[in-house]
């Protein structure tokens, strides 16, 4: 089996025994790492003191879009926790536009998020850190326009689903997507993998978020990553050994990561 990276993953989110289930498993499952998104301060500080114990764990920076904004202390505490810790993460993320709680409550406004949004753009430009981002649809051309204004070029939009236009867009400006396990079963997905380079490619499973299809009623784990190689491989008409490998070293060269 080839080695993998997990691009995304919410390991906070799973119980400790889970936590440390998934630890256990990665040198079986042929996993190296895991870059590690926080939702909030509390989701940074712990993966912060996970990753000091266990060196696979790479941690990221942010705050998650599709909750309510943070209060101006926590804004300023991740901000210092950022400047203070900047050698210690890999990123800066999950960062990004509400775009589900947005079809929930339309009357939610956008522009507070923006605020907060172009403020991590800020940081990762002056930080010369990666970014990390929830943008998907008709959010995502706003966050282009973001990216280009600061021009930060290390943008890395997850699970990402959007517009022709916009994919192109992305293209050029030479952002990264990751795919998840459910371009096994997701047609929208399956297109958006023979219309973007293998070159531009990552793999992560968002865990704990749940998947349907054959993995429906699974705890989602980072072996699962394998399922989705094989699927670009399948669908791009690729050799399977060149596209683990392309999607290996995109991650570690995007991330940075060092053993
Ligand atoms: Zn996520």
């Amino acid at each position: 089996m080839r080695a993998v990276i997990d691009a995304h993953i919410h390991l906070d989110m799973y119980t400790q025994e889970q936590q440390t289930r998934i630890l256990q498993g990665l040198d079986d499952a042929n996993v190296e790492a895991l870059v590690c998104v926080s939702n909030h301060l509390r989701s940074a500080g712990k993966l912060l003191e996970l990753s000091k114990k266990d060196g696979r764990v790479k941690p990221a920076i942010g705050y998650h879009p599709e909750q309510v904004l943070p209060t101006e202390e926590e804004q300023s505490a991740l901000c210092e926790l950022l400047d203070q810790e900047s050698s210690h993460f890999v990123a800066i993320g999950e960062v990004g536009l509400p775009y589900y709680m947005r079809k929930e409550n339309p009357d939610i406004s956008l522009n507070a998020y923006i605020e907060l949004l172009e403020k991590f753009i800020r940081k990762a430009a002056q930080l010369d850190k990666p970014i990390v981002l929830h943008a998907v649809y008709e959010d995502a051309p706003i966050v282009c326009d973001l990216l280009e204004k600061h021009n930060v070029k290390k943008a890395h939009f997850h699970w990402f689903k959007g517009d022709k236009q916009t994919v192109e867009r992305m293209i050029r400006n030479g952002y990264y997507i990751s795919i998840t396990p459910d371009c096994l079963y997701e047609t929208e997905i399956q297109q958006l993998i023979q219309n973007y380079p293998l070159e531009q490619m990552m793999i992560e499973t968002d865990g704990p978020w749940p998947f349907e299809g054959e993995f429906h009623g699974q705890l989602t784990c980072p072996n699962m990553l394998h399922r989705i190689a094989e699927k670009i491989a399948f669908l791009k008409k690729f050799d399977l050994g060149k596209v683990y490998r392309q999607l290996y070293n995109n991650t570690k060269e995007f991330y940075n990561l060092t053993d």
